[in-house]
C-alpha cells in the first residue's frame, strides 16, 4: 500500500501545482522553475568562479582601481519602481556584474588596512552558499536543531576562552535550555546593547511594592527606589554603540558619562573617582563601568582589573567591550593585556573582527548564566517556556546559522592558529609604528598595544613651529594640518589603490586638541610591510602635491 508521502513523491514528476489555472501558463511554469531548475547557472558560475573562489584576486585584479562618482551611481539607481514583469536572468546577472559587483570596495585586499574586518579564509564562501540554501532560522529549535547545539558549543568555547571555567560548570550550563551561557547577535552593538538590558532589568528588582523594572518600565523603578536617573562610565575613546544603547534603554544620552583617557588612551582612574563622587552628590544610580579592550580609535585597552576593582567596591555590573579586541585572547604571548576581564559580568566580543568570519556574527557573554533570566521572553508559538529555542535570550529574532562560520574557523585554524594570526598582526603593527618613527615627516600619535596604530602626515618644519610659535600661528598650522590629513585620506581613499582610515583624536602631547590621523588596523595576514612602505609614500606625494601644503609654509615663512 502506497502511503501519503510517497504518493507526493509519486506526483512530483507530473509537476502539479494548487493553481491548475495558472499552471497552464508559460508565466507560470517560468516562475516555478526558478524554484526548481537553476536558471543562469552558467553566468552565475562563472562570477562564482571568479569572486567567491578567489575573492583576493578579485579585489586586486579587478577592484584597485578609482572609485565611481556617487552621484554618477545614485543616477544610475534612482528608479522606485518594482520590476513588474521578470527580467531575463543572463541579462540581470550580466548587469550585476557590470554595474555593481565591479564597483564594490576591495576589502580583502592586502592594500586596504582601515577597517577591521580582514581577508577571509577561502573555505567561507562555499560554507556561506551552503548556510544559505539549507536558511536554517536559529531562533526556535524546530527550525534548526542540530544548529542550535552547536551553536550552544561555540558559545561554551567563547565563554571558557574568557572565563575559563571547571568541567562541571559547562556540564551544567552548557546545554541548559532556562539559561544562556552567552547569546548571539548581528554585531557588537547588539552584544553591547543586550549587556545592558540584562544588566537594567535586574538593577530594580520586584519588591512587594514593585513588579520590577521589566514589568513597570524605567519611570516608576526610579521613583520606587528613588534614584534622579541612572548612569554608565566609560572613557571618552568607548564605542558609540553605547550611546545608542542609553538612548534605545530610555536613560538618555547624558547618562553615558564620558572619563577622560589618558596618554596611552587608556581610562584616567582618578577621572572616574571624581565622576563617581559626583553622581553620588547627585544621587545618580551608577548602573555600570565599561572597560574597553581594544578600543576602535586607537586599539588601547584599559586596566581591566583595576576597573574590576572599582566595579566591585561600588557594587555596579562591570562590562568589557572587547568587540574588536577580544580576539587576541587567543593569543598566549598577549593575552595578559586583557587581564581581569574574567572579572567581568558581561563581555562583547564580535567574530567578524579579528576571527576572520564574515559579518554578523557579534556575541555578549555572561558571567553567570543566570543573568539572561532578567531577559528571557516567552511566545506561545515559538520560544516557548521550558523550550531550548536560542531565540527566549536574544534581542534579535529570525537569525542565521552565522555560529556556523565560527565553528568552523575554530576547528580548521584551531588555537595555535589563531594565536599566530594574532602575534603577527599585533609584530607587524610594531614594526610599522617603526617604520613612522624614521619617517621626518610623519608623526606616530598612538602607539599600538594590539595590531591597530594612528599617526598623520607633519613636515618637520611645522612639527618645530607648532611648538615655537606664537598662538595664533599655531592654531591656523594645527587646523590646516588636520584638513591636509583628511584630504590625504579621501583621495587615497578615492584612488582605489589604498585605503586606511581616520579619526579625531584629542591627544594629550597636543594639549588635547582635536588631532586628525590616520588610523591602520593590520589584521589581514597578506599586508606585508613592503604594502605599508608604499602606503605611506603614496600618502607622502598626495599631501606635497596638496594645495595645503603650500598653505603650511607660507603660514611658517
Ligand atoms: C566594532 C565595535 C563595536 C560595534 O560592533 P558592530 O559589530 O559594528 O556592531 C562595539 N565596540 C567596539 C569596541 C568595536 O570596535
Amino acid at each position: 500500500m502506497q502511503n501519503s508521502l510517497d504518493r507526493l513523491n509519486h506526483n512530483e514528476t507530473e509537476k502539479t501545482t494548487p493553481h491548475d489555472n495558472y499552471s497552464d501558463t508559460q508565466e507560470w511554469q517560468e516562475l516555478f522553475n526558478q524554484f526548481t531548475t537553476n536558471i543562469g547557472e552558467k553566468a552565475l558560475s562563472e562570477l562564482e568562479e571568479k569572486i567567491a573562489d578567489d575573492p583576493v584576486g578579485y579585489c586586486c585584479r579587478e577592484l584597485n582601481k578609482p572609485v565611481h562618482e556617487l552621484a554618477e551611481l545614485e543616477q544610475k539607481f534612482s528608479s522606485v519602481f518594482i520590476p513588474e514583469i521578470p527580467i531575463d536572468t543572463e541579462k540581470y546577472i550580466q548587469n550585476l556584474n557590470e554595474n555593481v559587483l565591479n564597483q564594490v570596495m576591495p576589502v580583502s585586499s592586502p592594500t586596504f588596512v582601515g577597517h577591521m574586518t580582514s581577508a577571509l579564509p577561502r573555505h567561507l564562501p562555499a560554507l556561506g552558499k551552503i548556510l544559505t540554501a539549507l536558511n536554517q532560522n536559529l531562533v526556535k529549535l524546530e527550525t534548526s536543531h542540530v544548529l542550535t547545539v552547536l551553536e550552544r558549543q561555540v558559545l561554551g568555547m567563547m565563554h571558557k576562552l574568557v572565563y575559563g571555567c571547571d568541567e562541571s560548570f559547562y556540564k551544567q550550563w552548557l546545554h541548559s535550555g532556562d539559561y544562556a551561557l552567552a547569546a548571539f547577535c548581528s554585531g557588537g552593538t547588539l552584544a553591547n546593547l543586550t549587556a545592558m538590558w540584562a544588566c537594567r532589568n535586574q538593577l530594580m528588582p520586584a519588591d512587594e511594592n514593585f513588579a520590577g523594572l521589566k514589568r513597570e518600565g524605567l519611570a516608576r523603578g526610579l521613583l520606587h527606589y528613588g534614584y534622579n536617573g541612572v548612569a554608565i562610565l566609560v572613557s571618552e575613546l568607548g564605542h558609540y554603540s553605547l550611546k545608542k544603547t542609553v538612548d534605545v534603554l530610555g536613560f538618555g544620552q547624558d547618562a553615558l558619562i564620558s572619563v577622560d583617557a589618558d596618554k596611552n588612551g587608556q581610562i584616567c582612574i582618578d577621572s572616574l573617582y571624581s565622576h563617581l563622587k559626583n553622581l553620588r552628590q547627585r544621587n545618580i544610580k551608577l548602573m555600570a563601568i565599561v572597560g574597553i579592550a581594544g578600543t576602535t580609535e586607537t586599539g588601547s585597552i584599559d586596566p581591566l582589573d583595576v576597573l574590576a576593582d572599582i566595579a566591585e567596591r561600588e557594587q555596579c555590573h562591570f562590562h568589557v567591550d572587547a568587540a574588536w579586541g577580544g580576539a587576541s585572547l587567543l593569543s598566549e604571548r598577549y593575552r595578559y593585556l586583557f587581564k581581569g576581564i574574567e572579572r567581568a559580568d558581561t563581555v562583547t566580543i564580535d567574530a567578524h573582527k579579528q576571527m576572520y568570519v564574515p559579518m554578523g556574527t557579534g556575541m555578549v557573554l555572561f558571567r553567570q548564566p543566570t543573568l539572561t533570566d532578567s531577559i528571557a521572553q516567552h511566545a506561545n508559538y515559538i520560544v516557548r517556556k521550558g523550550s531550548k529555542d536560542l531565540g527566549r535570550h536574544t534581542l534579535e529574532g529570525s537569525r542565521s546559522a552565522m555560529s556556523l562560520m565560527l565553528h568552523s574557523n575554530l576547528h580548521l585554524l584551531g588555537r595555535q592558529g589563531f594565536a599566530q594570526l594574532i602575534d603577527s598582526s599585533i609584530e607587524k603593527a610594531q614594526q610599522f609604528a617603526d617604520i613612522i618613527r624614521q619617517q621626518e615627516d610623519f608623526e606616530l600619535v598612538s602607539e599600538p598595544q594590539l595590531c591597530l596604530l594612528t599617526y598623520r602626515y607633519i613636515p618637520p618644519m611645522v612639527l618645530t613651529a607648532l611648538r615655537n610659535a606664537p598662538e595664533s600661528v599655531r592654531k591656523k598650522l594645527h587646523d590646516t594640518l588636520n584638513i591636509l590629513n583628511q584630504n590625504i585620506q579621501t583621495i587615497q581613499w578615492a584612488a582605489g589603490k589604498f585605503f586606511i582610515s581616520r579619526t579625531s583624536l584629542r591627544p594629550v602631547q597636543w594639549d588635547r586638541q582635536p588631532t586628525t590621523v590616520l588610523r591602520v588596523v593590520l589584521a589581514n595576514p597578506l599586508t606585508t610591510l613592503e604594502i605599508l612602505e608604499c602606503m605611506l609614500e603614496d600618502q607622502r606625494e598626495l599631501a606635497q602635491q596638496n594645495p595645503l601644503w603650500q598653505t603650511l609654509q607660507n603660514l611658517i615663512n
